[in-house]
This record gives C-alpha cells, sequence and structure tokens, in this order.
C-alpha cells in the first residue's frame, strides 16, 4: 500500500500510511500558531485532524459525543474505543492511500490547510497522563539488577515469575520527547559512610521501556481479563524512565523507588496504534512456573519491535548506539500487566500510563540501562569519539528509537530524546526561587 504523499513511500520512512500515528502538534508560525490540536505523520508531513474533522472528512460516528479532534490532548477520542478507533483510521488510510478517496488529493486548498511539513511543527505530550505505573517485566534486566544487588543465587525476587510487579510512579513529571532534564539532587549514602548527605545523583541513568497507553477505562471493584484489557489498549510509545541509581539504592527499602524515578520519565509525542501493531504480534516466551488463570493469554500479546538507544555527549559530532534489543524480551505483555492492575477491584482511567519495565536482552549489547551496561559502574562504556561513561553526565543526550519491520515498509515510532541539565543549585533550591531566577 503506497501513499500519493512519496515521502511517505520510502522503505526508511517510520511514517508510511500503514502507520497512522496520533499525537499533539502546534505550528511554529502563522495564525493559529500555538494553537494545540491532534494530529497524525504521513512520511515527512503532518496531517490536522481537526481540520479533516470540520470538514467532515473524518468523524468518530458518535452523535452525541461532539468533535473530539480540535483538542489540546488526545483523550476524549482514546476513550470512544476499538470501534472508533478502527472508523478513523480506515477513514485517514482511504484519504492518504494512492488509489483511496480523493476528497484531499484533489482538493489544492484544503490540502494547503491539512498537510503541514513536520518542520514546521512542534509536537507535545500526545495525551493528559491520568497516572503513571511502571512494571519490572524484563527477565534478563531483574536478572541483572538483582545479580548486582542481592547475588546471583536471589537475583529474580520469588513473586517474580508469578506477578507483573510494579509501583505506582508520577504522572506530573512524564516528558515530551525533547524536554531538558534536570539532573535530581536526593539524599545519598555510600554504603560505608555513618550518614546520608543530600547532594547531585551521581549515577543517573536511562530505562529503555515502551509505555502502554490505556484508552478504554475500567470500572471500580471490575477486573478485567487479559483479552479486555488488550482491547482497552489504544496504543504504545517509546518510554524513558529516566534513574538516580545512588538515591533509589538508599531509599527503596521496603516500599521500592520513590524520588529515584519521581524526576522526569520521557515519552515519545507519537502513539502507534495497537491497530498498526497487528501484524507484528508476538508471544509472551515459555513460562517456567504456570501462571494463574487471571494472567494467562488467550493469544500473543507482545510485539516485534525493535529497539535502540543512542548517547552523545556535549561535544560529540556523532551519536553512538550504546544498546540495541527486541520488545519480545519481555516476560509479561502489558495486556497482562493491565488485567492484573484491576485484578483487586483498581480502576483504570483514559490516559493511564504503563512502563513495561526496561527492556534487556540477553547479551550486553542489548541491556537496557546504563547500570547493566557499565555493570554497576565497574565496566566503562567507550563512546565513539574515545569518552568514556559509566553512568550519565550533564549535557548527555539519550535518544530511544523503535520501528516495526514489514514487508518493504517500517512502523516507526519516531524518538523519545532528552538532555540532562546540572542540577539545580541546592542554596536556590530550598528558596524556591529556581524558576524566577
Ligand atoms: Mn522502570
Amino acid at each position: 500500500m503506497k501513499s500519493w504523499i512519496e515521502s511517505a513511500n520510502k522503505p526508511e520512512s517510520g511514517f508510511p500510511v500503514q502507520n497512522i500515528p496520533f499525537g499533539i502538534a502546534s505550528l511554529k508560525a502563522g495564525p493559529d500558531e500555538d494553537v494545540r490540536r491532534c494530529v497524525t505523520a504521513i512520511g515527512e508531513c503532518v496531517v490536522d485532524l481537526a481540520k479533516l474533522e470540520t470538514c467532515g472528512l473524518i468523524s468518530t460516528g458518535v452523535d452525541d459525543f461532539g468533535p473530539v479532534f480540535d483538542k489540546p490532548e488526545l483523550n476524549d477520542f482514546m476513550s470512544l474505543g476499538n470501534v472508533v478507533w478502527k472508523r478513523v483510521r480506515t477513514a485517514l488510510i482511504e484519504l492518504l492511500k494512492e488509489d483511496g478517496n480523493s476528497a484531499l488529493r484533489e482538493n489544492g486548498e484544503l490540502r494547503q490547510q491539512v498537510i503541514i511539513p513536520m518542520e514546521n511543527a512542534v509536537m507535545h505530550l500526545p495525551f493528559r497522563i491520568a497516572e503513571y505505573t511502571d512494571f519490572y517485566a524484563g527477565r534478563q534486566h531483574a536478572t541483572n539488577v538483582g545479580t548486582m544487588f542481592r547475588g546471583a543465587e536471589n537475583a529474580l525476587p520469588p513473586n517474580w515469575l508469578h506477578i507483573p510487579i510494579g509501583y505506582n510512579g508520577r504522572a506530573s513529571t512524564v516528558v515530551v520527547s525533547g524536554t531538558p532534564v534536570y539532573r535530581p539532587n536526593g539524599q545519598l549514602k555510600a554504603p560505608d559512610a555513618q550518614m546520608p548527605h543530600f547532594g547531585p545523583c551521581k549515577r543517573l541513568d536511562i530505562e529503555l521501556e515502551m509505555g502502554a497507553v490505556v484508552g478504554v477505562s475500567s470500572n471500580m471493584g471490575e477486573p478485567v481479563t487479559v483479552a479486555q484489557a488488550d482491547e482497552m489498549i489504544f496504543g504504545y510509545v517509546l518510554l524513558n524512565d529516566w534513574s538516580a541509581r545512588d538515591i533509589q539504592a538508599w531509599e527503596y527499602q521496603p516500599l521500592g523507588p520513590f524520588q529515584a524515578k519521581a524526576f522526569a520519565t520521557s515519552i515519545s509525542p507519537w502513539i502507534i496504534t495497537r491497530l498498526a501493531l497487528e501484524p507484528f504480534r508476538v508471544s509472551t516466551p515459555e513460562r517456567e512456573k504456570p501462571l494463574l488463570d487471571y494472567l494467562k493469554e488467550p493469544g500473543p500479546m507482545l510485539y516485534d519491535i525493535n529497539l535502540e538507544v543512542e548517547m552523545q555527549s556535549s561535544t560529540a559530532s556523532t551519536p553512538t548506539t550504546i544498546s540495541r534489543t527486541n520488545y519480545t524480551n519481555l516476560y509479561y505483555s502489558a495486556a497482562q500487566q493491565l488485567a492484573h492492575h484491576t485484578s483487586s477491584g483498581c480502576k483504570m482511567n483514559t490516559g493511564d500510563l504503563l512502563g513495561s519495565g526496561t527492556i534487556s536482552g540477553p547479551e550486553k549489547s542489548g541491556f537496557g540501562s546504563l547500570l547493566e551496561i557499565s555493570w554497576g559502574g565497574k565496566e566503562p562504556l567507550k563512546l565513539e569519539d574515545g569518552e568514556e561513561r559509566t553512568f550519565i553526565e550533564d549535557g548527555d543526550k539519550l535518544t530511544l528509537r523503535g520501528w516495526a519491520q514489514g514487508e518493504g515498509y517500517r512502523i516507526g515510532f519516531g524518538e523519545c530524546a532528552g538532555t540532562i541539565l546540572p542540577a539545580p543549585d541546592i542554596g536556590s533550591n530550598q528558596k524556591g526561587h529556581r524558576h524566577e531566577n
């Protein structure tokens, strides 16, 4: 399937007509400058969905709901469910493919208003994050971290093969790709120190994850099955769960990570829909221990998605790829995690974000965090310009990329990037004046 927008047909384009991702953009200039609206991407352009909806070329088909795309967030559209998502996706494919509906293709004036070169658009958070939960579903990651913290014999916690373990994170500091991230300050205590001190994190890390975006809400007191959970998921984003390892090591027992993860989580601006990923479904790995019935999968629930991490210092001319792995390295799918989340009766809402857990492959070249790549800081990593790293330094830029490879096309996730800024000055921070300086 080809598009009449040529840039979408290049084999390396992440946004062919098969993708149809959803995001929020504003324009860099013009009368509508700064107005956020819902968009999709095709090749090197974004497509204004608010305008297409106004002129009747796309519609949710839900009469009493009103327009959903002239909004600064996708939550209303996401709440409407699979039938509506499919209806809008199908209409957009028809409008953008080579021999489909010509209403946009052959209307020069409309085309001018609706099809915007990507370089003229600014991408924003695609949805209002309701709540953010982070899981721990990568077996290699859990084994690596457990080996470093507790020894090889106790690497996997006893519950790990039975429960998709998670913790409730912060929605307030989920930011879109490109947003700079301050190095956090926090309580630190060296193992041999008598007292903790307060200061900048010295072991700042990434976690390569995928985020599942909940579209349809569930009700309090009503658990959902894995199959129902899968249908509730609108789509997926790349997610970097920035982590302060030294703050984490001191604070995490017994309630888990707190400030070590609360300062920032970055996501990519495009939500890649579950519908676009259907051809890439893959089963979770063989179960080592049988799962309880409520967690059993009725079919393949993971996806074959290639993932990469790049690191670039402020002085380097080129980035270094520091990890290559695949989403299939997870032990639990997002649908299983979501079903587990509701199993107690917990209500899930439109806009809830579920982090997969760090996705590490079996080899060092596929580890999804610097903690693992540098094995706790003992084995520095060499970047292409000769610099060495154990953890992240100020000015470093970290970029996640992902794509599912089809025959002659790829479903791209775009990128999820963030640059680290020096920690806020502790003195001025305590006075609360940082943002006024
Ligand atoms: Mn994480």
